[in-house]
């Protein structure tokens, strides 16, 4: 079974309300063959919802509580995406998981890049906080581009 962000399977559960959904993806789901989770979601937050990304680090410190997620309003949501990212671990060993497919950039889902905090679009290396969780739990995340060019 594959564990595919919710956004990318057309779910509006982007910030802005939005969605991401990959025909490939969507596919998966009507066959049976993947089930999703949206961290942020899973962790309380709204849709639509500010706009938040790390700052000082990436998702591992945010773990370790060196680094935090904040809002473009500065309101602070590192609590929320902690909560999503374990919830999302919990769904991954209750189920029969052997492929995670994340949305590349989140500061939840990213497994290679993520905003760099300031909120201008620039992009830095680092993973979101629910990849964090997983790969520390010998996780492997994929990104869409990455399970599609494998
Ligand atoms: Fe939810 Fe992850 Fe998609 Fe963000 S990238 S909307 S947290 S599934």
């Amino acid at each position: 079974m594959i564990l595919i962000s919710s956004c990318l399977i057309g779910a509006y559960v982007r910030y802005d309300g939005g969605s991401q959904g990959d025909t490939r993806l969507i596919e998966l789901i009507n066959e049976g063959k993947a089930i999703h989770a949206c961290p942020e979601l899973l962790g309380g937050l709204n849709v639509p919802r500010e706009p938040a990304e790390i700052i000082d680090g990436d998702g591992f410190d945010v773990l370790d509580g060196q680094a935090k997620v904040v809002t473009v309003d500065n309101k602070d949501v590192t609590a929320a995406f902690v909560k999503g990212a374990e919830a999302t671990l919990k769904i991954l060993l209750t189920e029969n998981i052997d492929t995670v497919i994340l949305k590349a950039n989140s500061p939840s889902c990213g497994n290679d890049q993520i905003y760099d905090g300031t909120f201008s679009g620039t992009k830095k290396q680092g993973v979101g906080v629910t990849t964090a969780l997983l790969i520390r739990n010998g996780i492997k995340v994929l990104s869409e581009q990455d399970y599609f060019s494998s």
